[in-house]
């Protein structure tokens, strides 16, 4: 593709990564057939190649509100699942041109009122787990009066059984030492996730601690609230700098939307002299707890005499192109797995997507669980919080985390 911005642009690092990454593309639409919002509106500016186009423009001529509004609705529609980077045959990197577009784009347009408030709001309570655990606790006393569709999205309380860390048999010698973070959703809505992983990481020789960060950074990042995003990493790799040059081997994250932006540290903070080093340091140690699956044993009185939908985080199989390993783990452990139609497509949660662009997010929720629900599996499993909670509140068939189904 070729390209004409301003020599101010050009001769800046964004403008050097946008030039390059936009010279790859050849404008083949291939990209568009497994894209989940151009299949959804047929639209040309709700696939990748327009949003390509419209990223392209913006940097060519600037100047026009009106082009600018038009270009920051179709990137907000965008889930940047990265369905359109795994089928790209000329290896345009999607998701940072994306990053590097929403940056200028949003931040040089302002948003209506309303929605920098919604924004705020959902950055500030769902960053916190303690917000997130006091916002659930409202809602569940509400829940009868909420209206059916909202009432689904709250999920039910969790009581962990007393003395939970310690329930397995402690393993005498640990290979490897790892540490996890407390989180922000997932600690509030599904503490007990973390508490499969200690027990299946623990049994399988592998000592893991939880560490009090509150989270990755993924949802201001997101939001395009890019200073509070840095200032969070900064204070991640201040930490888990020091945990992984004393004792621990890697940090270990078990929802694949966390584990696969902390894999991008190394991009997201490569401008930043201080901490570009250590951000790299901090990505090439972070592992999916799916890349220890074959590495884990298997409980073995659980019963395993049920048939599982897994569905696959966008975050896993496209983000960190991590395919198979958890298929393969649950097959191994006994599950039966039925075939799931379209797995590739995002199930429309996309972090913060299903608060912000809802009617978009509950088509693509609804054709999802139709397909999962296809062949009347006992369980649907998956790998990361927020497809966890946005799958399970349109279906009756109980969704996990694959550890759960493991420990
Ligand atoms: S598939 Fe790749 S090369 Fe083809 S239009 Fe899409 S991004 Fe460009
Ligand atoms: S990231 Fe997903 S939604 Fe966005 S353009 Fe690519 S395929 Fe479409």
């Amino acid at each position: 593709m070729q390209t004409s911005f301003t020599p101010e642009f050009i001769q800046t690092a964004d403008g050097e990564r946008v030039n390059k990454i936009l010279r790859k593309c050849v404008h083949c639409g291939f990209c568009n057939a497994t894209c989940p919002t151009y299949q959804l509106t047929g639209n040309e500016l709700d696939g990748p190649r327009g949003r390509i186009y419209l990223i392209k423009n913006f940097f060519e001529d600037n100047n026009a509100n009106a082009s600018k509004e038009i270009a920051s609705k179709h990137l907000d529609r965008c889930l940047t699942c990265l369905a359109c980077e795994t089928t790209c045959p000329s290896g345009v990197q999607y998701g940072e041109l994306i990053d590097i577009g929403r940056k200028h784009i949003n931040t040089s347009l302002e948003r209506p009122v309303l929605s920098k408030i919604k924004r705020k709001l959902i950055l500030n309570i769902f960053s916190s787990s303690k917000r997130t655990s006091m916002l659930l606790a409202i809602t569940r006393i509400c829940k009868p009066f909420l209206p059916t569709t909202l009432a689904s999205k709250i999920p039910a309380k969790i009581n962990l059984p007393r003395h939970s860390s310690s329930q397995n048999e402690p393993h005498t010698t640990f290979t490897r030492k790892m540490f996890t973070i407390k989180g922000c959703v997932q600690n509030a809505a599904a503490p007990q996730i973390n508490l499969a992983t200690k027990k299946a990481l623990e049994s399988s020789g592998i000592q893991l601690d939880e560490i009090n960060s509150p989270c990755c950074g993924a949802l201001a990042h997101h939001l395009t609230e890019l200073e509070h995003a840095h200032s969070t990493i900064r204070k991640n790799i201040d930490y888990w700098h020091q945990m992984l040059t004393s004792e621990y081997n890697n940090l270990l994250i078990n929802s694949s939307g966390c584990s696969s932006f902390i894999k991008q540290y190394i991009t997201v903070m490569q401008d930043d002299n201080d901490y570009a080093e250590k951000a790299k340091f901090i990505s090439e140690r972070c592992i999916d707890l799916s890349e220890l699956a074959n590495e884990l044993t298997v409980n073995t009185s659980l019963d395993k005499n049920k048939t599982i939908a897994f569905h696959s985080p966008c975050t896993l199989q496209h983000g960190q192109q991590i395919n198979g390993k958890i298929e393969e783990k649950l097959k191994q452990a006994g599950y039966s797995l039925v075939k799931v139609i379209d797995s590739h497509l995002c199930c429309g949660s996309a972090g913060t997507y299903s608060l912000l662009e809802t009617d978009m997010s509950s088509k693509l929720l609804k054709d999802k669980v139709t397909n999962l629900q296809q062949y009347q599996p006992d369980i649907i499993a998956t790998a990361n919080i927020g497809c966890l909670m946005h799958l399970q509140s349109a279906t009756k068939i109980p969704v996990k985390h694959w550890i759960e189904l493991i420990a």
